[in-house]
């Protein structure tokens, strides 16, 4: 699945090919958009804009594609004459002079106006976009403490592209490492120390997924993971998919669990539960002090 990172490093792509060129060829599964056809070819594509997990890949004249990959939305790109070899059902294709884009497998896409891009229901919806350069940890930090926000679960939370744009399931297991945090403690409960780190590690990952292609552990961990010839995806996160392997901070067994039927991982060293040992001591001293029988 395509979170935040993945989106932008593709959207990337998509403007080194698309950008500054007439569409020479455009072509729609759906028929809902065959209409389109004739209308968007000979446009020249203008820019290629992300929000969150979706793309805007904006034409001259006004009108827009507007394409959101859900879970399984990929886009494979050619300089080269000849499609693509895969097996995923093909949505979309845009042709240039100078290659082609190929959307496979999401249903979600429409062409918009601009007027109809700033009123869309999914993109004015959307929280401040955590890979934008210009949102800062301050801001991700009042976003915790927004009383709309803080009584939720942190899980519940960090998938919610309302609280913040971009954020998907492997980030959010790598964020709640990072900030040594119990998965399912809210905002409201947290330390101002606690609050920090978490404002702090969710701008870290992901910025750092961004930067490393999906790696969200640090360099150092990397190298070690190159040096001994393991396989990328056995250093790729902290815990994300680590299930029963070693912690790189303390060497316990992470663990899997799930949530609202999405899966996440965590350490159970590094990021303990609430401490219980008080709400509990006290109960079992009045017992052990209780009449004996
Ligand atoms: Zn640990």
């Amino acid at each position: 699945m395509s979170e935040g990172p993945e989106v932008r490093r593709k959207a990337e792509k998509l403007r080194e090919l698309l950008v500054g060129e007439p569409l020479t060829e455009v072509a729609f599964v759906f028929d809902r958009l065959k209409a389109f056809e004739p209308e968007l070819t000979g446009r020249r594509v203008t820019a290629v804009d992300t929000f969150g997990k979706a793309y805007v890949v904006r034409l001259e004249g006004g009108l827009n594609l507007y394409v959101h990959p859900k879970m399984f939305g990929h886009w494979i790109l050619r300089v080269r004459p000849g499609m693509p070899k895969t097996d995923r059902a093909l949505r979309i294709a845009l042709k240039n002079r100078k290659g082609a884009a190929y959307l496979y497998s999401t249903n979600d896409m429409a062409v918009l106006t601009d007027e109809e891009v700033a009123r869309h229901k999914y993109l004015t919806q959307l929280g401040p976009d955590i890979l934008d350069p210009e949102v800062t940890e301050a801001q991700v930090l009042a976003r915790y403490q927004d009383p709309r926000f803080a009584p939720k679960r942190l899980t519940t939370l960090l998938l919610d592209q309302g609280f913040l744009a971009g954020i998907g399931n492997y980030m959010r297991s790598e964020i709640l490492f990072e900030a040594r945090l119990y998965p399912l403690r809210r905002a409201c409960d947290l330390s101002p120390d606690e609050l920090a780190r978490l404002a702090q590690a969710t701008v870290a990952v992901s910025r750092r997924a961004f930067e490393a292609r999906g790696m969200t552990v640090t360099p150092a961990i990397v190298a070690e993971g190159k040096r001994l010839k393991l396989k990328p995806w056995d250093y790729r996160h902290w815990v994300f998919k680590r299930e029963a392997k070693p912690c790189y901070a303390c060497g316990a067994a992470i663990e899997r669990h799930e949530t609202e039927g999405r899966r996440y991982f965590m350490c159970p060293v590094c990021q303990p539960a609430e401490k219980l040992s008080i709400t509990l001591a006290e109960p079992l001293r009045t017992r052990a002090s209780g009449p004996s029988v």
